[in-house]
């Protein structure tokens, strides 16, 4: 029995509305899926809707972008509501920084000729945690480029002429709110973060006493080998080796739901180990 916890819909930057995503789980016979947009719990509700008609679980997430010791990590963090919380007050703080930041992108890529608006960026948004993947589809509309990928080479990528920085809550900060909202979090990608292995070690176990519990060794973007090393660091330090394809839709060509890119199983035995660790 599989599962795949980390999944994107059109709440944020994925395709696919939140009740396709579920339906397309169910569809693969997943036995549970965690959404886990950006900085945002709206796709939930309607996602939940759906898999009350399938037979498959709905786990509430959404992932963020944090800073740790000078590196940026993605942290996904799971069993959230869609509801006043600790964690969920502070998402949309977190949105009306976006906000800023994308004009601010709009204003640096009309100075370097691209003359794109933030009304022609909001137009490929369908939710309210809108970010440079939807600045790129503005850029792909007008032409001035092919995709997606495209635009994060030097324009809109970390250290391009057009990126911005934004606002993000440090990684200490994303376990505590987590906790205190009854939730529980998992590194995503690892492997993304700029560290040697030693320091990466390090910031997990500085992480795991701050209450974090898990990694997210089963990703769709690693090689077996990968998978299984990075299981193996997460079992020797404590924690949950959790897993996903973060499926994007038409976001990330290639990429399906469960599968990854056809070769990912995420066995339904890392859900119980997350929920294990709920506070
Ligand atoms: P933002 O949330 O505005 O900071 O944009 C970051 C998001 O852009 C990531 O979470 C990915 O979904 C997407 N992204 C990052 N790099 C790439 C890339 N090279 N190609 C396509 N999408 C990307
Ligand atoms: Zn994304
Ligand atoms: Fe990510
Ligand atoms: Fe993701």
């Amino acid at each position: 029995m599989a599962v795949d916890l980390h999944v994107h819909s059109s709440a944020s930057d994925g395709t696919d509305t939140p009740s396709l995503v579920v339906e397309k789980a169910a569809a693969l016979g997943l036995t549970a899926l965690a959404l886990t947009d950006h900085d945002t719990l709206s796709g939930i509700p309607e996602a939940r809707e759906a898999a009350a008609r399938f037979p498959i679980e709905l786990i509430p997430g959404v992932e963020l972008s944090v800073d740790h010791a000078g590196v940026k990590i993605h942290m996904l963090a799971y069993f959230l509501e869609p509801t006043p919380g600790p964690l969920e007050d502070r998402l949309a703080e977190l949105r009306t920084g976006r906000t800023f930041r994308n004009k601010r992108i709009v204003e640096r890529l009309n100075e370097l000729g691209y003359s794109i608006t933030m009304n022609d960026v909001l137009r490929h948004a369908a939710g309210d945690a809108v970010g440079r993947p939807h600045i790129a589809d503005a850029l792909v509309e007008a032409g001035a480029i092919e995709n997606r990928s495209e635009a994060f080479v030097g324009l809109l990528g970390d250290g391009g002429s057009a990126y911005v920085e934004r606002d993000r809550l440090t990684a200490i900060d994303a376990i505590a709110l987590t906790t205190e909202s009854d939730g529980v979090a998992s590194i995503a990608h690892p492997l993304t973060i700029n560290a040697d292995a030693a320091t990466l070690r390090t910031i997990f176990e500085d992480l795991r006493d701050a209450g974090l519990a898990g990694i997210e060794a089963h990703y769709s973007e690693y090689s077996p080998t990968i998978r299984t090393q990075l299981a193996a660091v997460a079992a020797d330090l404590g924690l949950v080796a959790t897993g996903g394809s973060d499926y994007h839709g038409a976001g990330k060509p290639g990429l399906r739901i469960g599968s990854g890119r056809g070769d990912l199983v995420v066995p339904d035995s890392v859900l119980e180990g997350l929920r294990r660790r709920r506070p």
